[in-house]
């Protein structure tokens, strides 16, 4: 996406960084042990910008009842998310053990298919120290010299955001305690868990304006991310916007008056949203024209997810990718959790939203997994992006042998590919010639 696509090129890579990326191998490169990659491409590794790892221990997405309003029930899908959680508790199991096994296979996914660079929202019990262990034991032969010389020491990052959640005092006081708890572990040291943290108010229904005020304020002053669910489903819209309909019974056991007082309007949140550093509003399934143009006068610090094999799931009429890329705004792709999607792939992601919106094409939502959620989180530096002085955390797709003869060739050939994997996994597949 940064230059046209190079067809039988080189990458030199070293220590887990590109040196050189070209047509053509300069001479003083000559002399390094060379690996022949062929009948695949290589992409950048892909970012997925919404997920919720925890959630990873499932097989199979909960089923969505059907509303009164013709899509899928977000009230009824949440009901049984919850009753999971409840007898996860009842069973008096080890939650903390539970949940890091649910990261860990969230992570392996996520790497599995290519994906390099994961915002998670995360909820307590959690640690940074489970996200550290379940990366660094990806690698199976770190011990090869190819391997050492490819991957990078960690071959997958995250960034936490923690989710906060606000329906009464107590919950409250419970949300900020967590979220003081976590910033206060960061340390400066190279880790899996990305920093500063971000903040993910949870969503309209669950996080009031206050404590979203609160969360944009800190983030401002540490220039953290901020990532809130809002305008997923009509259920939401409803309750926010006319304090009716079924979220209203479905939340009235937790919520205290003060809370409730507190709730806003879409618009409300919007706005709050867009004096952030940097925040991603994950689905924005039913956001209006006006609120487009709003997030289009900001598109610089604010970007929707677009979840496409989820907005799948629930039913959701048409996600409006449209009118936002007619905006310049952008829409990342997110996976969302495993509770309403077969698995983390985000190359399947890209897959579905082009088949949904083929009109934008293959590249632009290419660029939509990579390039450009890269420099939304000013990480292109070194993850995202294939170019010199970048991390060689890369994606191989295998292209079946196609005879491809131009770049339109080459995307559908991608578009035809079962799988995508991370780079060393292909690499150490193939019978390796050191030359
Ligand atoms: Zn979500």
């Amino acid at each position: 996406m940064e230059s046209p696509a190079i067809r039988g090129g080189f990458m030199v890579i070293e220590a887990g960084r590109i040196l050189h990326v070209a047509a053509h191998l300069p001479e003083r490169f000559c002399g390094m042990p060379k690996v022949r990659l062929s009948g695949g491409a290589i992409l950048p590794g892909l970012i997925n910008a919404h997920c919720h790892l925890e959630l990873s221990d499932i097989d199979q997405p909960l089923p969505v009842p059907q509303s009164d309003n013709g899509t899928g029930s977000m009230v009824g899908w949440l009901d049984k998310l919850m009753a999971r959680r409840r007898d996860l508790v009842d069973s008096k199991s080890h939650v903390e053990r539970i949940k890091q096994d649910a990261i860990e296979l969230g992570i392996r996914q996520a790497w599995e298919s290519g994906t390099r660079f994961v915002v998670d929202n995360v909820t307590a019990p959690w640690s940074a120290q489970w996200c550290e262990q379940s990366a660094r034991g990806l690698c199976k032969d770190p011990s090869s010299e190819a391997y050492r010389a490819l991957v990078p020491e960690i071959p997958i990052h995250i960034q936490p955001c923690i989710e906060l959640v606000d329906v009464n005092q107590k919950r409250c006081e419970q949300t900020w305690e967590f979220a003081k708890k976590l910033c206060e572990q960061q340390t400066t040291t190279d880790r899996v868990c990305r920093q500063p943290f971000g903040l993910a108010p949870h969503a309209p229904y669950t996080a009031s304006k206050r404590m979203v005020q609160q969360a944009v304020r800190s983030q401002s002053a540490s220039h953290g991310l901020l990532s809130m669910h809002l305008a997923e489903s009509l259920e939401e819209l409803e309750y926010v916007e006319k304090s009716k309909g079924p979220f209203k019974f479905w939340i009235s056991p937790w919520v205290d008056n003060e809370h409730v007082s507190n709730i806003g309007k879409i618009d409300e949140y919007l706005r709050l949203l867009l004096e952030a550093h940097r925040s991603l509003i994950a689905h924005g399934n039913y956001l209006s024209d006006y609120q487009i143009d709003w997030i289009g006068e900001h598109r610089d610090k604010v970007a929707v997810v677009y979840c496409p094999r989820t907005h799948s799931h629930f039913r959701h009429k048409e996600h409006p990718a449209r009118r936002l890329e007619g905006r310049g705004v952008s829409v990342f792709l997110g996976t969302d959790s495993k509770c309403s999607n077969p698995d983390l792939s985000l190359f399947e992601e890209w897959k579905t939203a082009c088949r949904m919106f083929p009109d934008l094409g293959a590249r632009y939502w290419m660029e939509q997994c990579t390039t450009s959620p890269a420099k939304f989180l000013e990480i292109d530096q070194w993850v995202g992006t294939i170019r010199q002085g970048s991390k060689s955390l890369l994606t191989w797709v295998p292209l079946g042998g196609q005879e491809i003869a131009d770049e339109d060739q080459l995307w559908q050939a991608m578009l035809d590919s079962h799988q995508a994997m991370p780079l060393e996994v292909q690499v150490s597949l193939m019978e390796m010639t050191f030359r």
